[in-house]
């Protein structure tokens, strides 16, 4: 299904610069709400996030304030200017946040993994202009993050956006929620029109990963970010690590480069034509690589040998790991690499063994 998008333009915000949404976490109390909004209003901030009901993992967290909140995030309105946006997960919430004249809504990343969730949300939504931005789903499946697209889209929502936060892993290192970046990269290929924003915060879950995170998103060609920002982020009562004072925030946002979409020199031109050499190499090299396994497919059929022979495995998965760390790649990379190469030479075996 093709979307039909509107581009999601807010009067006084300018479309030739990314978008950023900034705020904190949860809304807690109004002084809290207060001070965040102001000292982000005077940093230039122009759109105020914070959630008002907060879906948690585990019961007893602060569940996020309620509908009380709403009367702050008008307050927010009135006395800075700025837009003003909250998350919502059921039809009631989006109800009360129309009624608050909240500008901007999302769904989060628990929400969209649920499509009788998302179905609601969307009709209740049906016949409302408004901007809706969602989340990928916590699992990385893209097809259900684009279906959660399409069932607000069918429900009349044209000024739709997508926020990568990451996705939830077993095997925490660096992130919070992994990145993989190919996931949204592939959403832009899809749907081209579609505005991506990046959400290092969840992504990250600590504050020292948000800089870095934010400029690999500029890079990647993102069109905004939605940031947490707290006025007194060590006392959050949600999402505590992960948030940054509007003055870091000011400053993380001062250093991004941004760089041009597209680049008009030669230059690029000639370093792409290597890359496409390179790529040409690559398959040659790997068509080879084919070949002979075929052939030692044959021996192992003659001899009646099995086709894994997990020695044999493990020695080049460790020999061309350590040989692609000392190329300064990552060792998890070329691991990764060998993993697919060596899954579609037992394929071709196979097809010669059962032949
Ligand atoms: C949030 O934005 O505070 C939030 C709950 O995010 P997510 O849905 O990405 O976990
Ligand atoms: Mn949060």
């Amino acid at each position: 299904m093709e979307l039909e998008l509107k581009p999601i333009t807010l009067q006084g915000v300018d479309p030739t610069k990314p978008m950023i949404i900034a705020g904190p976490c949860s809304a807690e109390t109004e002084e809290q709400v207060m001070c965040t909004a102001q000292e982000l209003a005077n940093k230039g901030i122009k759109i105020f996030r914070a959630g008002i009901w907060k879906p948690r993992t585990k019961p007893g967290g602060f569940e996020g304030i309620g509908a009380e909140g709403l009367q702050w995030m008008q307050q927010v309105k009135k006395e800075t200017g700025m837009y003003v946006a909250t998350e919502v997960a059921t039809a009631k919430h989006v109800e009360a946040a129309l009624e608050a004249g909240i500008d901007l809504l999302w769904v989060g990343a628990r929400t969209s993994a649920n499509p009788f969730a998302v179905q609601e949300l969307a009709d209740s939504l049906k016949g409302i202009d408004v901007p809706v931005l969602v989340k990928n789903p916590v699992n990385p499946d893209l097809e259900l993050w684009i279906g959660a697209m399409e069932r607000l889209n069918q429900a009349g929502i044209t000024r739709l956006g997508a926020i990568h936060r990451g996705f939830s892993s077993y095997d925490k290192k660096i992130y919070r929620n992994l990145p993989q970046w190919h996931i949204p990269i592939e959403l832009r290929r899809r749907i081209p029109t579609l505005p991506i924003m990046c959400d290092p915060s969840h992504i990250g879950g600590k504050r020292e990963l948000i800089a870095p995170l934010c400029q690999q998103a500029m890079d990647l060609g993102f069109d905004g970010l939605i940031v947490e920002s707290h006025c007194n982020p060590d006392k959050a009562w949600s999402d505590a690590s992960q948030q940054v004072t509007p003055a870091v925030l000011d400053y993380i946002l001062n250093l991004l480069v941004i760089r041009k979409e597209k680049q008009t020199t030669e230059n690029l031109h000639e370093l792409r034509s290597q890359i496409d050499e390179c790529d040409n190499n690559l398959i040659e090299v790997l068509a080879k690589r084919m070949r002979v396994a075929r052939e030692i497919g044959t021996y192992k059929k003659e001899h009646s040998m099995q086709i894994l022979q997990t020695g044999r495995y493990n020695e080049i998965l460790d020999k061309r790991g350590a040989q692609g760390a000392l190329c300064g790649m990552d060792a998890d990379f070329i691991k990764k690499v060998f993993e697919a190469i060596h899954e579609e030479s037992v394929r071709q075996q196979m097809e010669i063994i059962n032949k």
